[in-house]
């Protein structure tokens, strides 16, 4: 997903090498290729002003330390900074202190969520959790039939309406999810939300209104990074219209140009949580801002 942005950053710094001392041209000069970078890299326009803000302005005033050239102090200010936009500290869930954690994801249709769903229960049984799957997804036809396919490949149980469970009714299926998840000791509910193929006030309402229903310890916003500038503004259009806790970015596998990721935190405020890069269930973890920014450095 980064590839473009490590080539043309690893260019940038390969300029510096056998310098033995950055003149203010050089600063300049890196700091307009990173900004070239990021933005040919989808990187939205405000970050990318602060980024590379932030780098010139350390570049210029931090003493360059004994064990490391010029060229090796920009790629450390600019790893540093990389980790800084990513959101610092790895964001773990966070478990409810009695009864199951609940986890609600939201996105729009595609974005890969009935995926992930499967994806995240598969992850929380390894870490001795016995997650259930809630199919709260009644808008696409299919997306309930799906949820079970991928929750028996990861033999996981998956709630799922019918007579009692609240046919028909995503607000009535998630509630009734949190009582089956305390009468078979499930220790973490996933709630599996209906999208739509754009943001609209319909779809808003229907996540909202499970949200105060079910009151739930995560919500999840799931984004496709491969939409890039769109999942910055869909991200933003969910907060305002639902709220959440942290973002999943899925198909980081694609080979589309990444800005997505770097930009999300900075614009919402919130962290990523998790990163699913492809069509098998253990492509899939928690989101490591360090990790990420070394892989786009490496
Ligand atoms: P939903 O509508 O949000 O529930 O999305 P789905 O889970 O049905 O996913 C939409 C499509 O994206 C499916 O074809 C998935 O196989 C695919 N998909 C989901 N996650 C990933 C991923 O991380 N990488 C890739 N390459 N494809 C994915």
């Amino acid at each position: 997903m980064f590839a473009t942005l490590s080539d043309r950053l690893a260019d940038t710094f390969k300029n510096l090498r056998g310098k033995g001392r950055l003149s203010e041209a050089d600063i300049d000069a890196t700091a307009r290729e990173i900004r070239i970078a990021l933005l040919e890299a989808d990187v939205a326009l405000p970050v990318v002003k602060e980024f590379v803000g932030a780098v010139k302005e350390r570049a210029r005033s931090e003493e360059v330390s004994g064990a490391l050239n010029p060229a090796q102090q920009i790629i450390k200010i600019v790893h540093e900074e990389l980790v800084a936009i990513l959101g610092g500290e790895t964001r773990r869930l966070r478990y409810a202190k009695s009864g199951p954690t609940v986890i609600m994801l939201a996105g729009l249709q595609g974005a890969g969520k009935t995926t992930l769903a499967a994806k995240l229960a598969h992850w929380l049984k390894e870490q001795d959790k016995t997650p259930m799957l809630v199919a709260a997804d009644l808008q696409r036809p299919n997306a309930v039939q799906q949820l079970q396919v991928n929750g028996e490949r990861v033999g996981v149980p998956v709630f799922a309406p019918e007579p009692g469970n609240g046919v028909g009714d995503p607000v009535g299926v998630a509630r009734a999810s949190i009582e089956e998840a305390k009468r078979k000791l499930h220790d973490v509910v996933i709630i599996d939300t209906a999208g739509r193929l754009g943001v609209d006030a319909e779809l808003m309402k229907q996540a909202a209104d499970i949200r105060d229903a079910v009151q739930p310890d995560e919500v999840l916003f799931v984004v496709d990074a491969m939409i890039g500038q769109d999942a910055v503004t869909t991200a933003q259009a969910f907060l305002d219209g639902v709220g959440y806790d942290g973002v999943v970015l899925t198909k980081l596998d694609g080979d589309a140009r990444g800005g997505a990721a770097l930009s999300i935190r900075s614009i919402t405020g919130k962290p990523v949580m998790f990163a699913s890069s492809g069509e098998k269930m253990t492509d899939f973890d928690l989101f490591h801002p360090d990790r990420m920014a070394s892989r786009i450095l490496d």
